[in-house]
């Protein structure tokens, strides 16, 4: 029997235990974890992304402050910023929405952010953590598939786990998690000589591709659990995965939707990262 997972439900759950911390955490200290969100330019789905992000923040109980600067800011300008957050100590978390305009460069920006308050886990230092195993942040994405993968009480262990996709903010990080949980971990992606036949050897399948429905059914194992991680535009215009949920749900033994799958674990990820950064601070 194929299980649709309900990122949507676990992730109300995660964002519950967080404002209960939270709430906790004031009371004891008097301080409220704080996020401050930078987004340049007008990109219509940075913008949904970053009112999804303040709205978590005020839900749970964070301070949240967004900087939305013209898209002509220069990179002086930018890095300006980001240094006065650094150096404010109500500000835990400081996230630079991706992607910038063309001028900026994404790379600069983000070794500006001090490693401490980088709760995208996107600055070197972070990455370098995650791939020894020492971290203090997981970079959201990756760190909400796990979740949901935990979900369903499938261990990883030894299992022959296919991340398709090899991104610096999903598909790498995605492998090393589940290398850290002991599984045998193969990367795919568009130079991968036969995809379906390394697909099909999947106990567990993450896909990150881009790509509307690129995996389907035939490329599935009978029992495999099935995470689909894209955010795409099927024919119709109508917003679908990397994975034909319709033919491969019947083999799966688990499986995200998109909608409602892995979407809501990564703004749940970014809040549990900024209480993580805050507690932090608080023990310095
Ligand atoms: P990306 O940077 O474009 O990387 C895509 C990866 O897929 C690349 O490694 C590429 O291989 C591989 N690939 C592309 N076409 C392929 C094919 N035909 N066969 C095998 N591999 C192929 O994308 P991303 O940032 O990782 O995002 C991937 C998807 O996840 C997108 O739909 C994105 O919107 C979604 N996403 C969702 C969330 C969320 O919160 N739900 C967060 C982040 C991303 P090469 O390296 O060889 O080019």
């Amino acid at each position: 029997m194929t299980n649709i997972i309900n990122g949507k439900e676990i992730s109300a759950s995660v964002k519950e235990r967080i404002r209960l911390e939270t709430e906790k955490l004031f009371n004891e200290t008097g301080v409220k974890p704080g996020l401050a969100v930078i987004i340049v330019g007008d990109d219509p789905a940075s913008r949904i992304y970053v009112n999804n992000k303040k709205k978590a923040c005020s839900d749970i109980g964070f301070n949240s402050w967004e900087y939305a600067l013209p898209a002509e800011t220069t990179e002086a300008e930018l890095l300006e910023l980001i240094n006065k957050l650094n150096n404010d100590n109500s500000v835990h978390g400081i996230l630079c929405q991706l992607p910038l305009p063309k001028h900026l460069d994404e790379k600069t920006v983000i070794d500006a952010i001090d490693p401490k308050k980088d709760v995208d886990a996107f600055h070197p230092v972070n990455v370098g953590k995650i791939m020894i195993g020492d971290y203090d942040f997981l970079p959201c994405t990756p760190a909400g598939v796990m979740e949901l993968i935990h979900s369903t009480g499938v261990s990883v262990s030894g299992k022959k786990c296919v991340v398709v996709g090899r991104s610096n903010i999903v598909g790498k990080p995605m492998a090393m998690l589940l290398l850290h949980e002991s599984g045998t971990v193969t990367i795919c992606h568009s130079r991968t000589k036969d995809l379906a036949a390394e697909c099909r050897e999947a106990d567990i399948l993450v896909v990150a591709t881009g790509v509307a429905k690129m995996v389907n059914g035939d490329m599935v194992k009978e029992g495999a659990v099935v995470i689909d991680v894209g955010m795409d535009r099927d024919e119709n215009g109508k917003l679908c995965g990397d994975v034909d949920f319709d033919s491969v749900a019947p083999k799966a033994s688990f499986i995200t939707p998109v909608p409602g799958g892995v979407g809501p674990m990564t703004i749940a990820m970014l809040m549990s990262n900024t209480l993580t950064a805050c507690k932090i601070a608080i023990c310095k």
